[in-house]
């Protein structure tokens, strides 16, 4: 029998900026494995895996900053009607429509495009790469992603054929046969436990991405993930460490991220994972990171130790906001959990160098006053500071309680939501000048700690 042939792709980002921090597309990389798994014949076009031999060929690759990091290749493009105030340039990030013209060409026909999404306020780029699809090749085309799932009527307008919204890959081949009569077998898998992400696709990466669990306990209010994922999942340690093992020796790289909204949420996992990788001596092969802010509340002495001897050079803590706002936005920690953790990181041997706390900016109800605050504690601690500027997430408590005041439309463009524009269009929220302040505060108590301070 014929093996059914699926393409999937990456697609580019149409922003203000854009930069390449481990971003690996986990979600269609699952979705390879589980298409592989069911017996398609897969192939990948990521339009952002800046490491990529061939994308050299079209444009000209930036160089890699740190830990396999960097910007991506951009060209400035007309804005968005919708944007059309915003004073700043708009770019596409990533392989330009070339590269993709040419890998679909080398490809050759497919039966199937599934195209796959992150952002709400990235739509542009994802509509924008299937219209261009559709115009090399005639298979369907099906999106997915999250922001499908955040968003499933806003998606089914889009040019795809058809909107996956659902994060339940098992669900995929009831899908397949309903919208496209494409019967597979459908295998007894549980996919999260049982798939490694299908790197297996890619020539080339310069880093690797894993989640070893997906979801959160946690309920903040501004935050998506208690809602994508009903409960909180976490794969076993010894098959995390060897689908880690296998990916090294298939690409050698020196860096791996490690993506989870939970990392740390149960201690006694945390430590055994962390024990295995020294155990297997993957320390001594790569450098580890946790790009997303992980819970100071559960950083005691011995995870401290075990992250460090891990190799790990990229520690954030989830800090957000100072005040009264910590306990009603969620209550995940508190400024005497931050104090314990960046003590007990210090005493295992980290420096500011590799550790730093998220402070959010712009969140509802948040006064000058709270940034402040928050910026001078983490300071405090000589740790360094990553300002984030808050973004209201469809869906989430924050999304209800702020539509429901009337401070947008729930129809609103997502584009109007991305978090770097808002404070030149939204009320309710800080001035760009107090946005500026805390920015500029930020980097004058970081480079004061670069240059005075070690842990
Ligand atoms: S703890 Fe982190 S991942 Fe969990 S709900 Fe809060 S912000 Fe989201």
């Amino acid at each position: 029998m014929r093996r059914i042939k699926a393409l999937l792709v990456n697609p580019v980002i149409h922003d203000f900026a854009a930069y390449d921090f481990w971003l690996k597309p986990l979600g269609l990389l699952y979705v390879g494995a589980f298409l592989s798994h069911i017996g398609f014949e897969v192939h990948l076009i990521d339009l952002l895996n800046r490491h990529e031999p061939d994308i050299e060929k079209f444009v000209k690759v930036p160089k890699d900053k740190y830990y396999g990091t960097g910007k991506f290749p951009a060209e400035e493009i007309e804005k968005p009607d919708v944007l059309s105030n915003i004073p700043r340039r708009f770019k596409r990030y990533g392989a330009p429509p070339e590269y993709l013209e040419y890998k679909i060409k080398e490809i050759g026909k497919v039966d199937v495009v599934f195209v796959t999404s992150v952002m709400t306020y990235w739509y542009h780029g994802v509509w924008e790469t299937i219209k261009f699809i559709k115009t090399l090749t005639d298979a369907p085309v099906i999106l997915g992603g999250i922001y499908t799932n955040i968003l499933p009527n806003h998606a089914v307008r889009s040019p795809a054929d058809f909107v996956f919204s659902s994060n339940h890959l098992e669900l995929l081949p009831k899908f397949l046969k309903d919208k496209l009569s494409i019967e597979t077998n459908d295998p007894p898998i549980e996919w999260f436990e049982d798939l490694d992400p299908a790197y297996f696709l890619y020539k080339k990466v310069g880093y690797l991405v894993f989640t070893t669990s997906i979801g959160c306990p946690f309920k903040c209010t501004y935050c998506i993930t208690p809602i994508m994922w009903e409960k909180h999942r976490r794969r076993s340690e010894e098959k995390i460490i060897d689908a880690i093992e296998k990916y090294l020796d298939m690409f050698h790289v020196e860096d791996i991220a490690f993506f989870d909204d939970a990392f740390l949420m149960s201690k006694g996992r945390a430590k055994k994972l962390l024990s295995l990788l020294i155990e297997r001596k993957l320390n001594k092969r790569v450098r580890f990171h946790l790009p997303n802010g992980i819970h100071a509340r559960f950083v005691d002495e011995e995870v401290a130790c075990l992250l460090y001897e891990a190799n790990f050079k990229t520690i954030k803590l989830g800090y957000e906001t100072s005040g009264e706002l910590q306990e009603r936005t969620g209550g995940k920690v508190f400024d005497s959990d931050l104090e314990k953790a960046v003590e007990f990181l210090k005493e295992a041997g980290f420096t500011h160098k590799e550790v730093a706390a998220y402070v959010l900016i712009n969140m509802p109800e948040q006064r000058l006053e709270d940034i402040i605050n928050a910026l001078y504690f983490v300071n405090s601690l000589k740790i360094k500071i990553n300002l984030n500027e808050y973004t209201p997430i469809p869906g989430t408590p924050d999304w209800h309680e702020l539509t429901k005041k009337g401070t947008f439309q729930k129809d609103i463009d997502p584009l109007l939501l991305n978090n770097t524009i808002l404070p030149f269009w939204w009320k309710y929220g800080m001035s760009k000048s107090e946005v500026e302040y805390a920015k500029k505060l930020t980097r004058e108590l970081n480079n004061k700690l670069n240059n005075n301070y070690s842990l």
